[in-house]
């Protein structure tokens, strides 16, 4: 197979390609005025990525595990606390909760969504839950309202994962504006919105938490040597700022285009024996990832391996099955859905540059 004919998961080059004039700009800038930590081009992203989301405040951090560690803090989550998540998500959400010295409580997915199962949420609140951490998981909004209700029945903190959702819509309201605590974003570089390096955010409209995870990313900084606080270095580097303002106005644009995919994938591979991606109702996903499940998965991915087609799992062990968290105890069959769905999904390429003779490709391989 020639290299030229291969189809990655994600294409981050092509992408800067089209956009090489605005972010070589961007970069020259910073480099121009030496403000390389905090500074003008931090603020402007801070300022244009709240209003994005639809919130008052956007504290710009070096990661999405710096981002839910802080909202966590900001909450009150301390040692010996629980809080809740679901164990289908990338390991920095959970990390982030046991970096407070706090236990993750695990609760199962609905094998629809991939997204925790509001449901099943009241049965895992015990006096020591402090917070519940929905991720909105491939893109696709969490289901948000049952869970913002039981938040307020039993005076719980909600701090959404948006990691993989910029810009996803959830009856009528983005994501990272839905719940009354905090939302974390990743602009890890294949993100939707992604930098060239590691980068995050923490976007709330509470000021007190704003101002909380200001002091906190900074040393407990008040000003230059004076320190309120033992903090932290978890400042977003103002590089990646100045590449992220470039980006984010390019984002719905981006969001679009893996609409468009995603809808052309599921037409075509929905008469087939694989199960597409289902959508809650009144929500508008953005797809980070596309994701099927089919029960002989690595034969599929064998398949679409050989010609010269990348794919991904994600992800392929529940948070509650890792070695990392084999100290919870929790048997194989404690979370019967996520670890069904850690045996059987796939992600296939999708990026918005992704053509159609490539997605042509890839259903091709597969239908055959
Ligand atoms: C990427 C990701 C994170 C962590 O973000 P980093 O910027 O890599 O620290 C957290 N949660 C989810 C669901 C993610 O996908």
């Amino acid at each position: 197979m020639d290299k030229m004919d291969s189809i990655p998961l994600v294409d981050l080059n092509v992408q800067y390609k089209t956009i090489k004039g605005e972010i070589d700009d961007a970069i020259q800038r910073v480099i121009d005025s030496s403000a390389f930590i905090m500074g003008p081009e931090i603020e402007a992203f801070e300022i244009e990525f709240a209003a994005y989301c639809g919130a008052q405040y956007c504290v710009g951090l070096n990661s999405g595990t710096d981002a839910l560690h802080l909202a966590l803090i900001a909450c009150g989550v301390s040692p010996g606390d629980e809080v809740i998540t679901t164990p289908h998500t990338f390991i920095a959400t959970a990390e982030a909760i046991t970096m407070c010295e706090a236990t993750p409580v695990f609760v199962d997915i609905d094998p629809e969504t991939y997204n925790i199962d509001p449901g099943l949420i009241e049965g895992a609140i015990t006096s020591r839950t402090k917070a519940i951490i929905p991720v909105h998981l491939y893109g696709q909004p969490a289901d948000m309202d049952p869970i913002n209700e039981l938040a307020k029945k039993y005076k719980l903190h909600v701090i959404e994962d948006a990691a993989q959702a910029h810009g996803a819509m959830y009856k009528g309201r983005r994501v990272g504006g839905l719940s009354e605590a905090a939302a974390a974003f990743s602009f890890y570089p294949g993100k939707n919105l992604g930098a060239y390096g590691d980068a995050g955010a923490l976007v709330t409209s509470d000021s007190e938490t704003a101002e909380k995870a200001r002091l906190l990313r900074n040393h407990g900084r008040e000003e230059k040597y004076t320190h309120r606080v033992i903090g932290y270095n978890k400042r977003m580097d103002t590089l990646q700022a100045a590449i992220l303002r470039v980006k984010l106005q390019h984002l719905d644009e981006w969001n679009e285009a893996k609409r468009e995919i995603a809808a052309y994938y599921t037409d075509r591979l929905s008469s087939t024996a694989l199960i597409t991606p289902s959508v809650l109702p009144d929500t508008s996903p953005v797809w980070h990832l596309y994701v099927v499940r089919c029960n002989d998965r690595d034969t599929l991915r064998k398949q679409l391996q050989e010609a010269g087609i990348s794919s991904g799992i994600h992800y392929p062990i529940p948070l509650h099955l890792q070695p990392a968290y084999a100290h919870l105890e929790l048997e194989p069959g404690s979370f019967p859905q996520s670890e069904s769905a850690a045996q059987s999904i796939l992600s296939l390429p999708m990026y918005p540059e992704l053509k159609k003779v490539q997605m042509d490709r890839v259903i091709g391989t597969i239908t055959t």
